[in-house]
């Protein structure tokens, strides 16, 4: 049988566009999140990182993220409702969330909250953390089978990784992860040890992406890779499209160990917002372009490039 042609509503067509334009002009986060440090390509990593590329996202997938923040904080108030439980969701020091830091700031993560007296463990802090997921279920069957030490791991590494660095971080030596259907019907829960042997592979990886001046690895040469074709980067990494122009794909920067970003060029360090405007002096660092430097002027301030197509391209003052 032949599908139904999909009735359009115009008036909920433009409330698509609207949102997806709004929420998709949202800038780059300036740091490297730990939230998304389990990530296994290290060259998406650092594109991330260095605002190669803006990531944007349809009104569906914006849709399923605030479902997702609407879903997560439904359970959290749920969980508080639990007698005896203490559930700490802000910094008191700070009035805001509680936040984790490492290599001067250029590596952040915030934490859902802290959490004790639960039921299973009444007398060990844990760091809590809600999530939604359509796989929920896939969570519970891992800590059926394969029991709830490893679940989170074979789960979803990410989140394993962000539970290992705040563990890290807070000195906390538990985790407890709550896990809910989209809207919260249904809902699980695991609790995950310290790892400190994960927490410095993943500090050392965090490492290479804020400190290399050049692409990490590709996780493949083949943009036909499954990860590759649904990459947001896959132009810039694969396709040969041009990077953005920004202070973080200029040769001239770079991040300093105090979580500064300095310009040798103006011989400064740049605010956050110099950052995403970038200059008339800005030159491509060369391994974003995709050709081959064939000459170059100091003086001038300009660097040849032999395109892939063949033509020759001038970056910088003409
Ligand atoms: S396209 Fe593939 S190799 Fe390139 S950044 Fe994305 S995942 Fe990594
Ligand atoms: S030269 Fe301009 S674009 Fe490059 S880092 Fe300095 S301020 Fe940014």
């Amino acid at each position: 049988m032949a599908a139904l042609p999909q009735h359009q509503d115009p008036t909920l067509l433009e409330a698509d566009r609207v949102l997806e334009r709004e929420e998709n002009a949202h800038a780059s986060r300036p740091y490297l999140g730990m939230s998304g440090l389990g990530e296994d390509c290290e060259r998406k990593l650092w594109y991330g990182f260095r605002w190669v590329q803006r990531v944007t996202f349809s009104a569906e997938t914006h849709k399923k993220f605030i479902d997702g923040h609407r879903t997560e904080d439904l359970l959290m108030q749920r969980i508080r409702r639990v007698p005896g439980i203490e559930i700490h969701t802000v910094d008191p020091e700070t009035g805001k969330q509680f936040e984790v830091t490492d290599f001067g700031g250029h590596l952040k993560g915030h934490l859902d909250g802290a959490a004790y007296r639960l039921l299973q463990a009444p007398k060990i802090w844990h760091v809590a953390e809600v999530k939604a997921s359509e796989k929920m279920a896939d969570l519970n069957k891992a800590v059926v089978v394969l029991g709830e030490k490893t679940a989170l791991r074979q789960w979803n590494f990410t989140y394993y990784v962000q539970a290992v660095l705040y563990m890290n971080y807070t000195g906390m030596e538990r985790h407890w992860l709550v896990c809910g259907t989209p809207g919260g019907r249904e809902w699980t829960g695991v609790r995950t040890e310290a790892d400190p042997a994960e927490a410095i592979r993943q500090k050392a990886k965090a490492h290479r992406v804020i400190f290399s001046q050049h692409p990490l690895e590709r996780i493949s040469d083949n943009p036909e890779f499954y990860k590759c074709r649904w990459c947001s980067f896959r132009g810039v990494c694969h396709d040969g499209t041009l990077p953005e122009s920004n202070c973080r794909t200029c040769l001239h920067v770079t991040p300093t160990e105090a979580g500064e970003w300095h310009c040798a060029r103006w011989g400064k360090v740049l605010t956050v917002e110099e950052q995403r405007a970038g200059c008339q002096a800005h030159l491509y660092i060369p391994s974003l372009v995709p050709g081959e430097q064939i000459d170059a002027s100091p003086e001038g301030e300009w660097v040849e490039y032999r395109m892939r197509d063949g033509s020759t391209w001038r970056d910088g003052a003409q």
